[in-house]
């Protein structure tokens, strides 16, 4: 690592992918930052020791990414780069060109990980998306095919027709929508979860099983929940802009929440959904 970075920045651990690829379990995300702020996260982002940035299509920020990574002396196997497709660019030839269209904006000659946005039923595409994301795969433009906000149905349907089973499936997940059925549909297929909005956008930093545990502990309520997520498993992607913050989110590898903290905040689980529901959303 180069000397610019300060020593003390955290080793994130990684999750294994069905191909093999390894995936920081907790990365950064840049939904809703503005482009021309983005390039200043990023780089706190990246300074601050994570390795893995979560952006996409349409959050109209992969430029801003890509001049972060362009700045940034961190060599281009320890990033991890994810992007994804958007639902009006679903089909099999409008992927394959709006794939194109990302790498360029980010810069890159490959993304890590490319997801399907959304499975939007009611465009019946995605399985056409999803043989297009093959051949990426197949040509060594992305290492790891994913999707985000499938339900096990539009999981299946891509098991019954396609060749690859997605690495990834990015959903909403955090301790008021905790996705249980989901979770285990992903175990047994090999596919890892990983977490949209997993502070639910803040909605859960006031939880009483949440602040108990962070009083008791010295740790701040997001702390708790990012750890929450870390001992469950799956892949965190929390955003902020706040300098302060985005390095309070990295610095969870150092206490852990007993059996207990976990019951207490798993019995918080209440359906809470920040956005929309994966079958209505097109
Ligand atoms: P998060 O759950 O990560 O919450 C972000 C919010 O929490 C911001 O308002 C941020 O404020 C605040 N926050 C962050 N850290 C702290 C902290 N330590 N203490 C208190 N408040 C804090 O929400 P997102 O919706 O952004 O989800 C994370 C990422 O997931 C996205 O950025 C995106 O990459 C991905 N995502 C994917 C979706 C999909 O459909 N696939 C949908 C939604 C998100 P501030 O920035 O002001 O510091």
């Amino acid at each position: 690592m180069s000397t610019s970075h300060p020593q003390t920045v955290p080793t994130i651990p990684t999750v294994k992918l069905n191909n093999g690829v390894e995936i920081p379990q907790l990365g950064f995300g840049v939904f809703q930052v503005p482009d021309d702020e983005t390039t200043t996260a990023v780089s706190a982002a990246l300074e601050a020791g994570y390795r893995s940035i979560d952006t996409a299509a349409i959050y109209g920020n992969e430029t801003g990414v890509g001049r972060a990574l362009a700045a940034s002396d961190i060599p281009r196997e320890d990033l991890f780069i994810t992007t994804k497709l958007w639902n009006a660019d679903q089909g099999y030839d409008a992927t394959l060109r709006a794939f194109d269209t990302s790498l360029g904006k980010l810069g890159l000659d490959h993304v890590d990980l490319y997801l399907i946005h959304w499975p939007t039923p009611a465009r019946d595409l995605y399985a056409d998306s999803w043989r297009a994301i093959e051949r990426l795969a197949t040509e060594g433009r992305i290492r790891a095919a994913g999707v985000s906000n499938f339900q096990p149905a539009h999981l299946q349907r891509l098991q019954d027709t396609g060749d690859l089973v997605p690495a990834v499936n990015q959903v909403e997940l955090h301790p008021g929508l905790q996705q249980a059925e989901l979770r285990a549909f992903h175990a047994a297929h090999g596919i890892a979860t990983e977490a949209w909005s997993p502070l639910a956008q803040g909605a859960v930093l006031d939880d009483p099983a949440v602040t108990a545990i962070a009083e008791r502990t010295g740790k701040s309520p997001a702390q708790v929940v990012l750890r929450w997520h870390l001992q469950l498993g799956t892949i965190v992607i929390p955003k902020s802009v706040t300098p302060a913050r985005i390095r309070q989110n990295v610095d969870v590898f150092d206490f852990e929440l007993t059996a207990q903290d976990m019951t207490a905040i798993n019995a918080t689980d209440r359906d809470l959904r920040t956005g929309p529901h994966p079958d209505q959303f097109n």
